[in-house]
């Protein structure tokens, strides 16, 4: 039988748990909570681990997002090192056991236990200097050999894949990424910012094989050696970075009875799960999203700005006053020298309108459906992102023959609201 608990539980010490037990108590909540991390680290920042900190421009401690001090001011009682590895809840609460065997017993439950990396599924990935980057921990093991590396080969042509890549590359290593698809970035931007993307590492100097495969990680004795792709070519490595995607850590919401997809645990727009009581947010759930316009449906993103907002609303949700979910998707990605930036959902866009200058580096593409403003993508076109989702926040849009004339601020172009498209 489920215990009666007081407090809140919170299992996930990561970005969606820290921005969860912040905005608790912003709304006021003074409800006790434990926060329960499995990493030994307090919940820290991911995006720099693929970028500035395996460069060595960040020291550990300004990852952190707060120090132990503030949980003890604010009522939290922070665990880290501990996994929740069962939970059974009833109507009035519910009992948590970690790894250690510590119970903790709860009134109100959350769940923000992110994602995993996918694993590459071949022989010979377990061989040293075959490294993916979730954690600070993998990134400490990395870094250092990204230093000293002569070759590296990168699996996976998706944003950290890709950020890592330019590091190494800026780190002087010859780089080769091997992507599986017929194009970068396959699933989070259009195939104009693929192509850009490609030929911009290429001219850094970086090679690109797109509908190519990894098959085998050869190694001299334990460590890898290189690469093998499905067309037999072997490629030669002293580090093979995998970063080929995520998967959803959903194994507590399935041993609650929750309904979980492959995509994630499903919530509704204030981040409730299916037994209505229980919330979720962050890189473990899917949901609705009024930006999915051009393929609606429930999606799952992966970003700081998603777990950070859907996490504001299951806080909202906890302290009694449920709010939805609908902040504009939005991203951004530095690789190396090229900083991209992306407001909306460009998936199933029937239009794309790019402005200013390709060749230097300088422009945006607007994605459109039936007329409808999806997204935009921007390099080194701060203005352009910020207007576009300005214009997607209000509900309003921008003509698309306009928006070429790159001579023309989008401010100035933002016209009323427009309908959704009918699909
Ligand atoms: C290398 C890297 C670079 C990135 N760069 C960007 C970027 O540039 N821009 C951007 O917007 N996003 C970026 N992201 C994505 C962003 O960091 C994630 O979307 C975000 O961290 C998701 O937050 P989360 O809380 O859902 O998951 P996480 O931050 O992964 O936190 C989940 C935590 O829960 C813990 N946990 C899981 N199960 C249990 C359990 N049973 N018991 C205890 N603890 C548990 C996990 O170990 C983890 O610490 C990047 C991610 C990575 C890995």
């Amino acid at each position: 039988m489920a215990a009666q608990g007081s407090g809140i539980l919170v299992v996930g010490a990561g970005q969606a748990g820290i921005s969860l037990v912040t905005a608790l108590r912003e709304l006021g909540d003074p409800t006790p909570v434990v926060l329960v991390g499995d990493e030994p680290e307090p919940p820290y920042e991911r995006p720099p681990l693929s970028k500035s900190y395996l460069r060595g421009e960040h020291d550990r401690a300004s990852l952190v997002f707060r120090d132990r001090r503030w949980f003890a001011e604010h009522g939290v009682e922070l665990v880290t090192g501990d996994a929740v590895v069962d939970l059974d809840r009833g109507a009035s609460g519910g009992r948590a056991t970690t790894a250690s065997g510590r119970v903790i017993t709860f009134e109100r439950l959350a769940l923000t236990t992110g994602a995993t990396n996918r694993l590459l599924p071949v022989d010979g990935a377990a061989l040293d200097g075959v490294h993916a980057v979730r954690t600070l921990a993998d990134a400490d093991r990395l870094a250092p050999e990204l230093l000293r590396a002569r070759r590296v080969v990168v699996v996976g042509g998706g944003f950290i894949g890709l950020e890592i890549a330019a590091g190494a590359r800026a780190l002087g290593s010859e780089v080769t990424v091997v992507e599986a698809t017929d194009r970068l970035l396959a699933r989070a931007v259009t195939p104009t910012l693929s192509e850009f993307v490609r030929e911009a590492h290429e001219r850094r100097g970086t090679q690109i094989l797109l509908s190519a495969s990894a098959v085998r990680v050869h190694g001299d004795g334990s460590r890898a050696s290189g690469v093998e792709l499905a067309d037999g070519t072997t490629l030669s490595a002293d580090v093979v970075v995998v970063g080929i995607g995520v998967l959803p850590r959903t194994e507590l919401a399935e041993r609650l009875g929750l309904l979980v997809e492959p995509q994630g645990i499903v919530v509704d727009a204030q981040a409730r799960t299916s037994d209505g009581v229980t919330v979720a947010a962050g890189d473990c759930t899917v949901g609705p999203n009024p930006f999915t316009r051009g393929v609606p449906g429930p999606t799952r993103l992966e970003s700081v700005p998603h777990a950070t907002d859907q996490a504001r609303a299951a806080a909202a949700t906890l302290a009694g006053h449920p709010t939805a979910y609908d902040q504009v998707p939005w991203f951004w990605s530095d690789q190396g020298d090229l900083r991209l930036q992306m407001a909306g959902l460009p998936a199933g866009a029937d239009r794309v309108v790019v402005r200013g200058d390709v060749a230097a580096e300088r422009f945006s593409v607007l994605s459109y459906r039936e007329g409808v403003l999806l997204a935009v993508e921007s390099v080194d076109s701060s203005a352009d992102y910020v207007a576009v989702k300005r214009a997607l926040e209000k509900g309003m849009t921008i003509d698309a023959d306009a928006a070429t004339d790159a001579a023309v601020p989008l401010k100035r172009l933002i016209t009323g609201a427009h309908a959704a498209p009918s699909s």
